[in-house]
């Protein structure tokens, strides 16, 4: 029987990952990114989950909630708690660990990038990866209008830098990462 057309499966973790996606879309409303088309924030939290969901033939429904949620706590202020609450202990655990100190110094917070890249859970380095994509993605297709091919050459080497720092990187996206990073012309 070919179903391709009417197929039909569980629900719940359908609802799950678009209540997720539905709480990111409403933290993050006001928030645009940085590029100079300022889409709006949610369109890189879909890209994130998108690839998350595309990086394995079993989906790990709860690792594509926290691609949704990923920035959450970083950017606007969603506490941990909140999280528990809505979402539970795992997906929680999985965003704390995509969550950079920002009362650190720039700078400081892209060194720990790296530093810190080699012992994040092998989940967390999925995200990780998808996020990479994304931002690459996004700097190739609207950069920030203020950034010099310098500024832009520094973070594409940078974001190798973490990437290279993964143990365990999902061959599937690192596939992805490297061809995005070889867009890159400068
Ligand atoms: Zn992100």
């Amino acid at each position: 029987m070919n179903t391709s057309h009417n197929e039909s499966i569980p629900a719940a973790p359908v609802q799950r990952i678009l209540a997720a996606a539905m709480f990111a879309a409403e933290k993050h409303a006001a928030q645009k990114r940085k590029g100079a088309a300022a889409e709006p924030y949610v369109n890189h939290l879909i890209e994130v989950a998108q690839l998350i969901a595309g990086s394995s033939e079993q989906l790990d429904a709860n690792l594509v909630m926290a691609g949704f949620l990923h920035d959450t706590i970083e950017d606007t202020g969603t506490t941990a708690e909140e999280l528990e609450q809505a979402f539970g202990s795992d997906i929680t655990a999985l965003v704390v660990e995509m969550t950079d100190d920002k009362s650190l110094p720039k700078e400081v917070r892209k060194a720990l990038q790296i530093e810190n890249a080699p012992h994040k859970s092998v989940r967390g380095q999925v995200i990780k990866l998808a996020d990479k994509i994304s931002n690459l993605r996004s700097l190739l297709a609207s950069p920030p209008a203020n950034w010099s091919l310098e500024r832009k050459r520094d973070y594409f080497i940078w974001a190798q830098r973490v990437v290279d720092g993964l143990s365990a990187p999902n061959p599937i996206l690192k596939a992805e990462f490297d061809r995005t990073f070889a867009r890159f012309k400068g």
